[in-house]
C-alpha cells in the first residue's frame, strides 16, 4: 500500500511537470462543471464564511438541516494524521469531532497497523449546507476519512489536492470488494472507529458492510454502527452523537440493535437501490427544488451568520500549541502546507461523489 502512495505521489510530480497549461485547463472546466449556488440561498452565504464565529461551540439542529457557532480548525498536520483538500476549507468541526478524529488517528497506529489517517472534509467554518459533495456535515459532528493509509511523508499542499481516492471496490464487478487494495487493517481502523461511545454511526459502501459481517470474527457488539450507503468506497463517514449539552443539537434516532448483516444489508444487492428513476408522467409539471434558504434552517442560524469572526485560523485552531508541539517530536519529512491565516483561493475542486445521507 505503501509503494501504491509513492508511485501515486510520484506520479502527481511528473504529471505537474508535464505542464501547467493542462492543469489549468482542467481545473476551468472542473470550474465549469460545478453548479453554482444562487446568491442568497443558504449554500452560497454559508460557503462565503471564511472563519467560524468567535465563542464557545454550538451545533445547531441536524446533521443534514443546521449550521454551528465556535467551530476550530483541525491542524494540517498532527502525528498521526494530515488533513486533505486544504482548498476547501472544510477542516472546521466542533471540538468533539476533532477530538475523536486525534483518539482514532492515534489509537489505530498505536493498535491498529494503521500509519495514520487522511481527514477528508469535515465542515465550513460555520457549518450549513455545502454547495457540492454532502447533504449532511452542516452541524460540525461529520467527518470523513480517506480508506487510504497515511503515507510516511509530509504531503505538500499540491499533493493534498491531487491525490487520487482509491475505491477499495473491483472494477466491473457488482458491489465486491478489491482484494488487492482491501486489508485485515482496514477492518481493525473501522471497528476502531466504531469502538467509541461517541459515534453515533459510520457510513460505508455496502460491499464494504458486507465484508465486514462476512470476515469480523472480533467483537461484533459495535458492527451495527457500521452503515450501508450508496458512496463510501474510498472514504468512510464518521458521525458523532449530539455532545453533552449542546441542547440545540437534534440528535438522530439510534441505530437498531444487532450487527445489521441481515435484511437491511440484503437489500443492497438487489436491483431495487440501483434501479433508475422512473420517468415522470408526460403531462406532469417539471418540479424545480427550491434551495435551501438561510431561514429553512434553526433559527439561531441567521445569528451564526451575522455574529463576528475569530481573529484567525490560528486562533481557532484545534490543540493550538500543544498540537504544534506534539509535530515537533514526529518531524516532518516536508514543510507542512503553509495554512494559517492566508487561505488559498478556492483552487480545483476534485470530482466527489455526493453522499446520499
Ligand atoms: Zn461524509
Amino acid at each position: 500500500m505503501a509503494f501504491r502512495i509513492a508511485q501515486a505521489l510520484s506520479t502527481i510530480g511528473k504529471l505537474a511537470l508535464a505542464g501547467a497549461i493542462g492543469a489549468s485547463i482542467m481545473a476551468g472546466d472542473l470550474a465549469a462543471q460545478q453548479k453554482q449556488p444562487s446568491p442568497g440561498s443558504a449554500k452560497a452565504i454559508f460557503g462565503a464564511a471564511t472563519l467560524p464565529t468567535q465563542g464557545g461551540p454550538q451545533p445547531f439542529g441536524f446533521y443534514a438541516k443546521g449550521c454551528m457557532a465556535g467551530a476550530e480548525a483541525l491542524p494540517t498536520d498532527g502525528p498521526n494524521w494530515q488533513a486533505m483538500r486544504l482548498s476547501r476549507n472544510r477542516r472546521w468541526g466542533n471540538p468533539a469531532m476533532l477530538s475523536v478524529l486525534e483518539q482514532l488517528s492515534r489509537d489505530a497506529a498505536k493498535y491498529d497497523g494503521w500509519p495514520g489517517l487522511l481527514v477528508g472534509d469535515i465542515a465550513q467554518p460555520r457549518g450549513g449546507p455545502m454547495f457540492n459533495g454532502h447533504a449532511s456535515h452542516q452541524i460540525g459532528l461529520d467527518a470523513d476519512v480517506w480508506l487510504t493509509p497515511m503515507p510516511s511523508q509530509r504531503m505538500t499542499a499540491e499533493q493534498r489536492e491531487a491525490l487520487p481516492f482509491t475505491t477499495m471496490l473491483q472494477k466491473n464487478a457488482f458491489l465486491t470488494i478489491n482484494p488487492n487494495v482491501w486489508t485485515p487493517a482496514h477492518a481493525r481502523l473501522l471497528m476502531r472507529a466504531a469502538s467509541y461511545p461517541q459515534v453515533e454511526r459510520i457510513f460505508v459502501n455496502p460491499a464494504i458492510k458486507k465484508k465486514m459481517c462476512d470476515t469480523w470474527t472480533g467483537d461484533r457488539t459495535n458492527l451495527g454502527k457500521l452503515r450501508p450507503e450508496y458512496g463510501h468506497d474510498s472514504h468512510f463517514h464518521i458521525r458523532i452523537k449530539c455532545p453533552p449539552g449542546a441542547t440545540s443539537c437534534k440528535p438522530q434516532a439510534p441505530v437498531a440493535a444487532g450487527d445489521g448483516c441481515d435484511q437491511s444489508l440484503a437489500w443492497w444487492f438487489t436491483k431495487a437501490p440501483w434501479a433508475a428513476p422512473k420517468p415522470p408522467k408526460p403531462d406532469a409539471k417539471p418540479v424545480k427544488p427550491r434551495e435551501v434558504m438561510v431561514s429553512d434552517l434553526p433559527n439561531a442560524c441567521a445569528a451564526v451568520v451575522a455574529a463576528p469572526s475569530v481573529a484567525s485560523v490560528r486562533a481557532a485552531t484545534f490543540g493550538g500549541v500543544s498540537a504544534a508541539e506534539a509535530l515537533s517530536v514526529a518531524p516532518a519529512a516536508e514543510p507542512a502546507a503553509a495554512n494559517d491565516d492566508e487561505l488559498p483561493d478556492v483552487g480545483p475542486i476534485p470530482d466527489d461523489k455526493p453522499a446520499a445521507q
